[in-house]
């Protein structure tokens, strides 16, 4: 493992991450210094505390590099523009990211790493793995992009009696992998790659090469998206080890390498054990959540993506089929809120992009779509013309509805629009009411706003517990 020890290490961005990693490496000896371009009474309060554990802070300045660092780590924020970062090119210092610093502390008996990325369904399919890893008898746990900083996982391992972990689900943005250039995952995928984030990474072509970043140096497999070629094509393009080979997964009739769905279940023609055999059965759709309902189509993709990533690490199929069982979806994604005069209510608020609302959209028949907020730079077409037919009736709110308003005039004239002109937090009450009254027995009421909550709510949990809020009132008028 790399030794920090003595090192100057200048972290950018006194947020969660850059907290977290600051005090990690300080505690591996590292003289750290946190810069931050702000200067509040919160980053002061931050600042009071770490210099009690002697983390240097500068508030004020984000841009200079701090004399003789030797090496930068990032914070999702900072975009890879930042001046920071161009000072530290021209001063030939090393920037990296969390991701990157948890790779160089593993030891030589370190878990492997399956890794996991794309532009929808990280969490969920990092959870399947992880349940169904467990349900193999392995010691694991789903890391990365969500739970415990991974700097703090891999520190972790063996101290004060902990079992080592057997293996890592590891979820990956495309920010982590920007700044994790040595990165070698035992087995990874690229779920989908659809335009999102642009704005950070500069163009779809930074994004795509960030994301395909996740298969180099892999050992056994790149799994890809047989219905995405963008993920297929960056398979192709990786220096994966001798031997790795490319797995697809597939919604219809796995071919040969592939992992897809025969009458309703999961089949595997990739790593199949005897040679006489055509295909694996893994488990039927149904063992998918059970208690959630049937899956949406992209639900079963994601486990399909699972399912492989733990059959290349050597997960026998009754683990697949008993962790896909075990495992439960986060909130707030395709979430079953309430049934109610015959109206089904879901809360997908975690749909925070067109890609992702054009799924769960994909997945009901008649919809009443509640839609709105901030687009990031979308346009709205495409997802409406794909969802036209399916629609009931859409009601929409916060800053940027105009642009699916008028998408829907286009391409969906004929579907009622309710326009709530409201961005204030109470505007979902409202937007569900609307919904109600829209929707006729054996309807869903969706929220998939196609856009970040963040013009009317503090991020997507939040708007998706006022859209349950606001179906808990209906309840209560009705009953
Ligand atoms: P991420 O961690 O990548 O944001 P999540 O698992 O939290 O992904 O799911 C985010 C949203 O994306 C879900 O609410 C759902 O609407 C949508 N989604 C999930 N999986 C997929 C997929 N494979 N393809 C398209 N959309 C998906």
């Amino acid at each position: 493992p790399a030794d920090f020890a003595g090192q100057h290490i200048t972290v950018a961005g006194l947020g969660v991450s850059g907290i977290s990693a600051a005090r990690a490496l300080a505690g591996l000896g590292a003289r750290v210094t946190v810069v931050d371009g702000g200067d509040g009474e919160k980053q002061r309060a931050a600042a009071r505390e770490l210099a009690a554990e002697e983390i240097t802070v500068r508030l004020g300045d984000g841009a200079t590099l701090p004399e003789g660092t030797d090496l930068v780590v990032t914070s999702p924020g900072w975009k890879p523009d930042s001046p920071l970062f161009a000072a530290a090119a021209a001063a030939g210092v090393d920037v990296v990211g969390d991701v990157e610093i948890a790779w160089r502390l593993r030891g030589p008996d370190a878990a492997a790493w399956l890794g996991v990325t794309g532009t929808n369904g990280k969490t969920t399919t990092v959870r399947m793995l992880a349940s169904i890893l467990a349900a193999e008898g392995l010691h694991t746990a789903a890391v990365g992009n969500i739970g415990t900083p991974i700097i703090d996982v891999v520190l972790g391992q063996g101290q004060d009696g902990a079992q080592p972990y057997d293996v890592l689900a590891v979820e990956l943005s495309s920010y982590q992998l920007h700044w994790a250039p040595s990165l070698r995952a035992h087995s990874a995928v690229v779920l989908n790659l659809a335009p999102d984030h642009l704005d950070w990474h500069g163009s779809m072509q930074a994004y795509a090469a960030d994301k395909g970043r996740i298969y180099e140096g892999n050992t056994v497999a790149c799994v890809y998206n047989a219905a995405d070629k963008a993920t297929e094509d960056l398979v192709r393009e990786a220096d994966v080890e001798e031997g790795c080979r490319a797995i697809g997964f597939t919604l219809g009739t796995p071919g040969p390498s592939q992992l897809g769905v025969v009458e309703g279940i999961l089949v595997d023609r990739a790593f199949v054990e005897n040679r006489q055999q055509q295909a694996q059965e893994l488990a039927e759709v149904s063992d998918i959540a059970p208690g959630s309902g049937t899956p949406a189509p992209h639900n079963i993709a994601n486990a399909l993506a699972a399912a492989a990533l733990a059959r290349a690490f050597g997960v026998r199929p009754a683990a697949v089929r008993d962790g896909l069982r075990a495992f439960h979806p986060d909130a707030h994604r395709i979430q079953h809120v309430a049934e109610l005069g015959g109206v089904t209510y879901i809360d997908d608020s975690k749909a925070t992009n067109t890609h992702a609302a054009e799924a769960s959209l994909a997945a009901y028949e008649h919809i009443v779509w509640i839609a709105g907020g901030l687009a990031k730079g979308a346009t709205f077409d495409e997802l409406v013309q794909k969802s036209a037919a399916r629609l009931r009736g859409a009601v929409l709110i916060g800053a940027d509805r105009a642009l699916i308003r008028e998408a829907l005039a286009r391409h969906a004239p004929d579907v009622p629009v309710v326009d709530l002109d409201r961005t204030d937090t109470g505007a979902m009450s409202e937007a569900v009411r609307e919904a109600a009254r829209l929707a006729e027995p054996g309807d869903t009421v969706l929220l998939a706003p196609a856009c970040a909550s963040m013009d009317m709510f503090v991020n997507y949990n939040k708007r998706g517990e006022a859209f349950a809020d606001a179906v808990g009132e209906l309840t209560a008028r009705d009953h």
